[in-house]
């Protein structure tokens, strides 16, 4: 059996884990993002004493990992890695990353995008592996996308991604996004966007459930919009009503271009479960081209939540580097 970390680099925490060639994960860990950091010289060494905490950890176990796969959530340029785009460790922004990390954990490190890395994860040992062409996207705090071919193949267009996949048009009239665009996919179904619908909802006197929740915890999150919907709120369900349809008809679109067997749909926003994919499926269904929607066998939650981001970038040191 083979064995390589993977390490996760989140807003909040960076995840890390010893994952074998299977994908199962013996054992992981987490330590915070260093977001306050300035200069990036300090990230870097959090990064190499937490891989290094994890080899140790491994041996300890009397295993060896072959090497260290890294998961940022930005775009990565060119053999040194420079980051780009960096919002939640600005500190890294057009740094180059690989010199002193391959100084440190030696040459076999490896890294990819975190979208990227969960959607290689779950193509190879989640819910992608029955089918050929796969659409994962990824809902969370942004939208994004990591789409396969048949054999493995990743579409990779523009910075190694499939392109913006987030920033889809659903909405033409709709608000101003965060990229400069106008009505994104991000604006009506990402979690800002849950988190301000539900906002608006709980003020008013629709719903009892969010009203509730925002007077005891000042907030409110897209779970406690899943919760409230759970228990029999109306107004709650009808936001995940509105998040499925907006999302559904974005990935019509992506069904009529990329044909997908199956969609896969991760993030944390996911966790909603039949709540959202339910009103994806009808929306897709009243959509679609007949000719794609026969191919398209499945709308589903993606199998391996949270751990996905880890399991990617360790299977970036394990597996053959024609499926990377
Ligand atoms: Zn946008």
């Amino acid at each position: 059996m083979r064995y390589a970390l993977g390490i996760d680099l989140g807003g909040t925490n960076l995840k890390g884990g010893l994952v074998d060639e299977t994908g199962r994960v013996l054992f992981k860990a987490s330590r915070p993002t260093p977001v306050e950091q300035r200069a990036p010289e300090p990230v870097v060494e959090t990064l190499i004493s937490f891989a290094d905490e994890l080899r140790e950890r491994a041996r300890a176990l009397g295993l060896e990992p072959e090497g260290v796969g890294f998961g940022p959530p930005n775009f990565v340029e060119g053999k040194d890695w420079i980051q780009r785009q960096v919002n939640n460790l600005p500190a890294l922004n057009d740094y180059a990353l690989r010199p002193p990390l391959a100084a440190a954990l030696g040459e076999h490190i490896a890294i990819d995008n975190d979208v990227m890395n969960a959607g290689l994860a779950e193509y190879h040992f989640g819910e992608g592996h029955n089918y050929d062409r796969v659409l994962f996207m990824a809902i969370g705090t942004g939208i994004a996308s990591s789409i396969f071919t048949e054999g493995g193949q990743r579409l990779r267009y523009i910075f190694g991604w499939p392109g913006d996949t987030g920033h889809i048009i659903v909405e033409p009239r709709g608000r101003l996004c965060t990229c400069g665009g106008r009505g994104c996919l991000e604006t009506v179904a990402a979690g800002p966007a849950i988190r301000a619908a539900a906002m608006r909802i709980a003020t008013t006197n629709k719903s009892p459930a969010l009203a509730a929740r925002l007077t005891g915890q000042n907030t409110l999150e897209a779970r406690d919009v899943t919760e409230a919907a759970l228990a029999g709120d109306r107004a709650a369900g009808e936001i995940w009503d509105e998040v499925g349809w907006y999302v559904g008809v974005a990935l019509t679109s992506y069904l009529h271009i990329y044909d997908p067997h199956v969609i896969l749909i991760g993030g944390g926003v996911a966790e909603a479960g039949e709540l959202l994919l339910e009103p994806i499926r009808r929306t897709i269904q009243s959509l679609g081209s007949p000719y794609y929607l026969q191919h398209l066998r499945g709308v589903k939650k993606a199998a391996l939540g949270p751990e996905a981001g880890l399991i990617g970038a360790a299977a970036l040191i394990l597996l053959p580097e024609s499926l990377r």
